[in-house]
C-alpha cells in the first residue's frame, strides 16, 4: 500500500492535527538528544486513547505495516529510530493521571504521564512512586515499563517490574488486554504483563499502568563518603545496612575520573571532599522521624569514619547542600556533554568484582586509541555500573573495540550486558554474551506468537 493510501486509512480514525507528515515531519526528533535529526517516518500518528491504538494497529496489521513506538524518547539504545517507511506512534498526547487511590496506595495513568509528573501528583498526596533517574523529566511511565527502568532507588524499592501492579497492553492485531487490577498477590494463571515489562515494545504498546506507591518520607538526607580500597565500599554498605537498614534508599558510586569531572568548572556543583581518592560513594537516608532522622545518618555516617571504613564523609547540612551532593551523582548527563562522539554502557557485574572488572576494564580502555575519557559510575548496591565513554570519532571499528573490551570483562564474570537500559538496536549483536542461544531461541518463539507478522518495533532486541 501507497504512503498517502495507509495515511487515508488513519485519517478516519484520529483528526488532522494528530497524524503529522512531510513537513511537519522536520520538527520532530527520535531521541531527545539528537533534535538536530529530523525524524524519518511515513507518519507520526498522536492517539489519544486506547481505542484508536488499537484502531491504527489493526490497519498496520492488516497491510504488514511496520510500526515504532515513541515514549519519552530517552532510552540510551537506538530503540526509537526509524525509517521513512515506518509508522511512528507517540503515546504524548495520552498523559491522563486517572486515579490516585491514597488508601489502597497505588495510582492509575495513561502511559504517555511524564514520571515527574506522577512523582509530584502522587507527593501532594503523602505518597511516594520510587522511580527515580535522571531522565524523569522527561521518560513517560509506558517507557519506564517497556524499558523495566530501574535508577537511584532498586536496591530498597526494586526495578519499574516491582511497582506495576496492573496494565493495559494493546497487542499488535489491535486486540486490547486490559488487567487495571490493584492486586498485590494474583496467581490465577499466567502473569501476563511480565511479557510486556521490559520486552521494548517488540510485543505491545502499554496504554494504561496502574503503580503501587509507599507513604512518603518525611526526610531525606544525603552523604559522600571517601575511599581507596574496593572492599571498604562493600564493608560500608554492610554497615550502612546494619546501622539504618530500613532508611537506606540509595548507595551509589563514583570513579574518581567521573567525580572530577563533576565538580569541574563546566558544573554548577561544589566540591565537598579532596578530588584524590579513588572512589566517591553516594549514600541516601529518608525517613519518617522529623526530630531524630539526621541525627541518626550523621551518627551512622561518623561512626563509619571512626571504625576506619571511609578515610572521609560529608553529611549535607541544608536542602541545599543535600541536592549539591545528589546532584554530583545523578546529573551524569553532564559527563556525555563533554565529548562530541560517545558511548555509554550498562552492565551488571557480580557485586563482589566491581572492583577488580572495572580497574582492568578501566586499564584496557586507557590503552585503546581513540578513547579520550571514561567515566565509570553506578548502583554499586544493585552491582550495575554505567559507564559513559568520550572518544575521538564515531567510526566503527572504534566503537566495535570499545563495545568487545566492556562486554568480554563483563562476560568472563557472568555478567549481563544491560541492567537497565536495555538491548534497543545498539547492543543486539552482543545479546549472546548474556543470553544462551536456547534463551534467545525462546524470545523469538514468543515474539512470533504475539506478533507474527513482526509490523511491532521490528529489529528491536533480537
Ligand atoms: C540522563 C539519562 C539518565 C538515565 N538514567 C537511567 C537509569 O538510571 N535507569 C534506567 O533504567 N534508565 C535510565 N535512562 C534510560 C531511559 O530514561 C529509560 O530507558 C526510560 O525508561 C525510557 O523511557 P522513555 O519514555 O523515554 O522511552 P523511549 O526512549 O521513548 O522508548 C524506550 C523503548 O520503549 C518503547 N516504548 C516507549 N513507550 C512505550 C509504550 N507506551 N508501549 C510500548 N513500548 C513503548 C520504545 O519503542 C523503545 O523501545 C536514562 C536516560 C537518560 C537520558
Amino acid at each position: 500500500m501507497s504512503n498517502n493510501n495507509i495515511i487515508s486509512l488513519f485519517e478516519t480514525i484520529l483528526d488532522k492535527s494528530s497524524i503529522l507528515k512531510g513537513e511537519d515531519l522536520k520538527s520532530r526528533f527520535y531521541h531527545i538528544w539528537k533534535t538536530d535529526i529530523p525524524l524519518e517516518s511515513i507518519c507520526l500518528l498522536l492517539p489519544k486513547n486506547t481505542n484508536q491504538v488499537s484502531s491504527i494497529l489493526k490497519i498496520c496489521n492488516n497491510y504488514n505495516q511496520e510500526v515504532i513506538i515513541h515514549g519519552g524518547l530517552t532510552n540510551l539504545v537506538g530503540a526509537t529510530k526509524s525509517s521513512d517507511n515506518q509508522v511512528v506512534i507517540s503515546l504524548e498526547k495520552m498523559k491522563n493521571i486517572i486515579e490516585i487511590d491514597e488508601k489502597g496506595k497505588t495510582v492509575t495513568c495513561e502511559s504517555g504521564v511524564i514520571i515527574e509528573d506522577i512523582i509530584n501528583a502522587v507527593k501532594d498526596k503523602d505518597l511516594l512512586l520510587p522511580l527515580n533517574f535522571g531522565a524523569r523529566g522527561s521518560a513517560q511511565i509506558g517507557g519506564a515499563v517497556s524499558t523495566n527502568a530501574g535508577g537511584l532507588r532498586v536496591f530498597k524499592y526494586g526495578m519499574t517490574r516491582n511497582l506495576v501492579m496492573g496494565l493495559e497492553v494493546v497487542l499488535p492485531d489491535g486486540t486490547i488486554i486490559s488487567s487495571l487490577k490493584k492486586l498485590m498477590k494474583d496467581n490465577s494463571g499466567y502473569d501476563l504483563k511480565q511479557f510486556f515489562i521490559g520486552s521494548e515494545g517488540t510485543l505491545g504498546i502499554v496504554t494504561k499502568v496502574v503503580l503501587r506507591l509507599y507513604q512518603h518520607p518525611k526526610t531525606r538526607y544525603t552523604a559522600l563518603a571517601v575511599t581507596n580500597d574496593y572492599k571498604k565500599v562493600l564493608d560500608l554498605l554492610r554497615f550502612m545496612e546494619d546501622k539504618i537498614s530500613k532508611n537506606l534508599t540509595a548507595f551509589e558510586l563514583l570513579w574518581n575520573d567521573t567525580y572530577k569531572q563533576m565538580i569541574s568548572d563546566k558544573t554548577i556543583y561544589n566540591k565537598y571532599l579532596p578530588d584524590n581518592y579513588k572512589y566517591y560513594v553516594f549514600i541516601e537516608f529518608m525517613g519518617g522521624d522529623f526530630e531524630n532522622d539526621y541525627d541518626t545518618f550523621e551518627k551512622a555516617i561518623m561512626n563509619a569514619v571512626d571504625h576506619q571504613l571511609v578515610e572521609d564523609a560529608v553529611v549535607g547540612k541544608d536542602e541545599k547542600e543535600q541536592l549539591n551532593i545528589w546532584g554530583i551523582r545523578e546529573d551524569v548527563a553532564v559527563l556525555a556533554e563533554e565529548k562530541k562522539f560517545d558511548q555509554q554502557f550498562d552492565i551488571s557485574i557480580p557485586v563482589a568484582q566491581i572492583g577488580e572488572v572495572i580497574d582492568k576494564t578501566i586499564l584496557e580502555l586507557k590503552n585503546c586509541q581513540g578513547v579520550e575519557t571514561i567515566f565509570p559510575f553506578g548502583h554499586v548496591a544493585d552491582g550495575n555500573i554505567h559507564f559513559i565513554i568520550g572518544k575521538d570519532s564515531d567510526n566503527d571499528e572504534l566503537k566495535s573495540k570499545i563495545n568487545e573490551i566492556i562486554y568480554t570483562n563483563t562476560e568472563l564474570v557472568q555478567g549481563s550486558i544491560s541492567a537497565e537500559h536495555g538491548i534497543g538496536l545498539d547492543k543486539k549483536k552482543y545479546l549472546i554474551k548474556s543470553r544462551s542461544k536456547d534463551e534467545i531461541e525462546l524470545m523469538k518463539l514468543i515474539k512470533k506468537a504475539i506478533d507474527p507478522k513482526n509490523i511491532l518495533n521490528p529489529g528491536r532486541v533480537f
